[in-house]
């Protein structure tokens, strides 16, 4: 069975207080109510509360997630964060390839390709996004831009590694606007990436695979969206800021 997942994405808020006071929330809450024994809760939170944070979390229920990373393992790289660096202060996902950063920051396929190889040569999870812009759906091109995505940054693995990654699709049009995917279109896109991803690996493998959704998920859409056979989850941005929502959402699960 797939894992499913109730994954947050804290983006740049949140003080360090502030921070501690929502982990503790959500960690207590998950610790009561979440009873799924296959949900993954998983927190994304800014860089310098990860070594803090991962003391504090004392559940398997509840994993940290780092928002981004450098592919290279150390050196002269100012400013950036290495894997390694990572899994030293305890972390076990890392978000890679969001729309802000490939929007912001440039980020290529072949770049977001690299960081893949230097999370899973680490033993990290990869929690890959993807996602078509409103123009890009309007005009018809959404399922092959997105496929396309999948084949540039993550068909070089190998039938092994491709399983170790999550993926999250996650329409830019639909990320922090409110307007939500519809359970229909976030089952068609899941179907055709699950599907795109057997026609590599095989279907055993695609199966595998968990594919999450995001996009103003919140705790009164989470139920349907979860409902649907190939969405495996949520990558959830503003509704994670709220202990009694992202909780609500990580129960969500049928
Ligand atoms: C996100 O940033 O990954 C996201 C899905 O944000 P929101 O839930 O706020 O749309």
């Amino acid at each position: 069975m797939r894992k499913k997942y109730a994954a947050g994405n804290w983006k740049m808020n949140k003080t360090f207080e502030e921070g501690q006071i929502l982990l503790s929330e959500v960690v207590n809450m998950v610790k009561d109510e979440l009873t799924h024994p296959n949900v993954q809760v998983v927190l994304g939170v800014p860089f310098p509360y990860l070594s803090t944070f991962s003391k504090l979390v004392d559940t398997p229920k509840v994993a940290l997630a780092a928002q981004n990373c450098y592919p290279k393992a150390s050196g002269a790289y100012t400013g950036e964060v290495s894997v390694p660096m990572l899994k030293s202060v305890g972390v076990k996902y890392v978000i890679i390839g969001h729309s802000e950063r490939r929007e912001y920051f440039a980020e290529s396929d072949a770049f977001i390709a690299e960081k893949v190889d230097a999370i899973l040569a680490e033993g990290l999870t990869p929690i890959f996004c993807c996602g078509e812009t409103l123009s890009q759906r309007e005009a018809g091109i959404h399922f092959d831009f997105v496929k396309g995505q999948l084949t540039n940054s993550l068909f070089h693995l190998s039938e092994e590694a491709i399983q170790q990654v999550v993926i999250a699709y996650e329409p830019i049009w639909a990320i922090g606007t409110g307007v939500t995917a519809s359970s229909d279109q976030a089952q068609e896109m899941h179907k055709v990436l699950r599907d795109h991803l057997a026609s590599k690996y095989g279907a055993a493998v695609a199966e595998e695979i968990s594919i999450l959704y995001g996009g103003s998920v919140n705790a009164g859409n989470a139920e349907e969206l979860f409902s649907q056979p190939d969405v495996d989850g949520g990558l959830v941005g503003g509704a994670s800021l709220k202990s009694r929502d992202f909780t609500d959402i990580s129960k969500s699960f049928p």
